[in-house]
């Protein structure tokens, strides 16, 4: 029968968020799937498309209808089931069909941009091993000697290790002795390769590891890993993933940030060798490129991968591991379609009977619910792997400290376990969640903060350059003598960011060398890695830094984790700052004692009876969860109502005008009053010099073909719906 091709054209544009019907001529009739990249014209222009739906009834009139032009790739770009994905991110998300997409093509082919291609270089091959040479002619023989002991090598090499010129290699290919060919070069990805012995699994990791087994065979339903710190989950993802691998199919793992967690890519490195490739939004294009396409050709067993490794172009997936799953990483931030992996990896296996592991020491909220609710299968590991104990939690009430007389920005229970670190032998890791020298420059007489110019946020001083840098934008500038507002030469700096730590660690503490982690000193490309090589090795024996130092290190000579201030966390206007406390207190605590040496922690706070602390301290995730629930249960807040953020963002009057036109819209449409908070003018309410402002919807269910229908707003105001969204500044 006849058939006609769906098509979404690569066009970013709202106006064109549909899917087009073409015919499709005689030639490609029985050739073209799901999937396929195609030429089509589209209103004077032609223009490249993906096929996504393939259909025997005509949806619009014979007479407009318009044939294709061209097939592009003899294998369709994207697997069917990818096509199905970026469908369903498209309802869910209401965001750009042509935008889900783009996360299915090849790095190099987003939006229509062929920026990069396969890296090719010369070749030479030996082809004559004895051939006659002219008398004088050194230079070849040179050459041949070479060749002799490695009969196929690049042209470049070729030539510096001969010390000669391409003139030389063109003559000897004109007398037929060697052959000079263009061949495609993979771009390859370094890793440090550790060796990592499989281990003999605790009784609680064989355990884990049946359920899995038995979850994959059985309704697949996804597994929620919920393991303490060092409780040995990645060695329990390594085993599932064999299996996975001797059936012939491929695994996907995921991690937060992969530049931070070097040490977790080399155990998988380690584990299946060459067959595994990483993705990482700190490879060149050209790098990544290369690694899509083997993974798409199916050289690849194993794909490790930030947020993005969810869309690998694996052909035969049978496993999605998301690895600290609870982490705001996972969430898009950008563009049209704001998605949250987990939800994507749970579609995605769903469509190819794939299973999916989310593991982690601090579920989020929502995913625990779900597995009580036996959506989730639960897995619980609750005991470190050698029964090594979890380390001795102590929280300092900084309250009395400052009463007792102590100004210093640590406790005294902390400086005795500084002191206890000098030629110990230990190390320690100091958190801070701030970076920059001093938070805040404040007007001794007027009370005015200094802001940036482009944001409503207060600029933070940094000793580095001697300048106060916005957080938000890129914004610097030198520190004013006299208060903008007052002309009062009273400025001072107030707080503490992680810059002035590693300062007064130096002059109170000079046998302790230190190395500083935040995004100040891991701006350079490779800057993590190195930082933290030096740590491990063991040049420092304190490593101060923002949330950064809480992920999944593995450092068995840490003894002592101090948090300088837990409560900054805590006062951020947001809806997950209890659990977000929780998370980062927890995980940056499971970094002490993973050796075979006890570990302490100490938390300092002003707020120490917060639930958050306190369910830290006991390491009792358990009874952080009941209490958090409790709170979203009778604020209606996810996951027993749906959220969602309408956020506008531009010129001040035309998007405070805008936010209430759309407010107004939802109360025509009949959405109830009650479900809406807002309009208002978002917490942060200018970035980059626009000006923001929100609508937040709590409901039981938002239509979201209400949202789909949004009337079109002023050019200059633009829209962003955030289905569920984590971060609501
Ligand atoms: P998690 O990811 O749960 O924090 P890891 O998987 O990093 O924990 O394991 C912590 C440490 O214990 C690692 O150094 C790992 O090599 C080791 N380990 C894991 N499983 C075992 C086991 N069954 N026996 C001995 N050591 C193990
Ligand atoms: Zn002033
Ligand atoms: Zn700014």
């Amino acid at each position: 029968m006849k058939q006609f091709a769906g098509v979404i054209v690569d066009v970013r544009a709202e106006a064109v968020n549909r899917v087009f019907q073409y015919g499709i001529p005689a030639p490609y009739q029985n050739q073209i799937r799901i999937g396929h990249r195609v030429l089509v014209p589209f209103g004077r222009r032609k223009i490249e498309g993906y096929v996504v739906e393939l259909s025997s009834k005509l949806e619009v009139e014979q007479a407009k209808l318009k044939d294709l032009i061209e097939l592009l790739d003899p294998e369709p770009l994207i697997h069917p089931s990818l096509v199905e994905l970026a469908l369903w991110m498209e309802k869910t998300y209401v965001g750009l069909l042509s935008e889900a997409l783009q996360y299915m093509l090849p790095p190099a082919f987003r939006y229509g941009r062929e920026r990069v291609g396969a890296k090719t270089a010369q070749v030479v091959t030996l082809l004559v091993p004895e051939p006659k040479l002219r008398k004088n002619a050194k230079a070849q023989a040179r050459v041949i000697e070479i060749l002799r002991r490695k009969p196929q090598i690049l042209a470049a090499d070729l030539v510096t290790q001969a010390a000669t010129s391409h003139q030389t290699l063109r003559a000897l290919e004109e007398q037929g002795i060697i052959a000079l060919q263009e061949m495609t070069l993979e771009r390859k990805v370094e890793w440090d390769t550790i060796s990592d012995p499989k281990h003999r699994l605790t009784w609680e990791q064989e355990q884990a590891v049946a359920a899995i087994q038995d979850e994959r065979k059985a309704s697949r339903r996804p597994v929620l890993l919920h393991g303490v710190t060092g409780s040995g989950k990645t060695e329990v993802y390594l085993q599932i993933i064999a299996e996975v691998l001797k059936e012939g199919k491929q695994a996907i793992v995921m991690v937060p940030e992969i530049a931070l967690t070097p040490q977790t890519l080399n155990r998988f490195a380690a584990r299946f060798g060459q067959r595994v490739s990483v993705l990482h939004s700190g490879l060149s294009l050209g790098e990544r490129f290369d690694q899509w396409w083997k993974i798409y050709r199916g050289d690849v067993d194993v794909v490790i991968g930030a947020r993005s490794a969810v869309f690998a172009p694996t052909q035969n997936l049978g496993l999605i591991v998301l690895d600290e799953e609870h982490e705001g990483t996972y969430k898009q931030e950008e563009g049209s379609i704001r998605y949250q992996t987990r939800d994507v990896a749970i579609k995605r296996c769903e469509l190819v009977g794939g299973q999916v592991v989310l593991g982690s020491a601090t579920p989020a909220l929502e995913s625990y619910h779900q597995a009580l609710q036996k959506r989730f299968r639960l897995v619980e590991l609750t005991k470190r792997v050698e029964a090594r104990p979890l380390p001795q939690v102590r929280v300092v009430d900084m309250r009395e400290e400052f009463e007792k007389g102590n100004r210093s920005m640590f406790s005294t229970d902390l400086k005795a376990a500084l002191e206890e670190l000098v030629g110990s032998g230990n190390q320690a890791i100091i958190l801070l969640n701030r970076r920059g020298f001093s938070r805040f420059v404040l007007c001794r007489e007027c009370g005015e903060v200094l802001e940036c110019p482009n944001c409503q946020v207060s600029l933070t001083y940094h000793q580095e350059d001697a300048r106060l840098h916005c957080h938000y934008c890129l914004h610097r500038q030198t520190l004013p003598t006299k208060c903008p507002k007052c002309a009062s030469r009273f400025l001072r700096q107030f707080g503490v960011g992680t810059e002035q730590v590693e300062e007064v660690l130096a002059r109170e503490y000079p046998e302790l060398k230190t190395l500083r982690l935040d995004a100040d000193t891991t701006r350079r490309k490779g800057a993590y890695r190195t930082i933290l090589g030096k740590f491990a090795k063991k040049e420092a024996q304190v490593l101060v830094g923002t949330q950064m130092v809480a992920k999944g290190f593995d450092f068995p000579d840490v003894t002592l984790v101090g948090v300088l201030s837990a409560d900054l966390a805590l006062n951020f206007p947001d809806i997950r700052s209890s659990e977000r406390t929780f998370q980062l207190l927890t995980q940056v605590a499971g970094r002490s004692g993973r050796g075979e040496k006890k570990g302490q922690v100490i938390i300092q706070s002003y707020d120490p009876a917060h639930f958050s602390i306190q369910a830290a301290q006991n390491h009792d995730y358990h009874d952080f969860y009941r209490k958090e629930i409790g709170f979203r249960r009778q604020l209606g807040y996810p996951p027993f109502q749906e959220l969602v953020r309408l956020l506008c963002s531009g010129p001040q009057v035309a998007t405070k005008e805008a936010t209430e036109g759309i407010h107004a819209y939802l109360l025509t449409q009949g959405f109830p009053q009650k479900d809406i908070l807002g309009p208002q003018e978002a917490p942060i309410g200018r970035i980059q010099g626009r000006y923001r402002w929100q609508i937040l919807l709590r409901s039981g269910k938002v239509p979201l073909e209400l949202l789909r229908n949004i009337p079109p707003l002023p050019a200059e105001v633009q829209l962003t719906i955030d289905i569920d969204p984590l971060y609501m500044l």
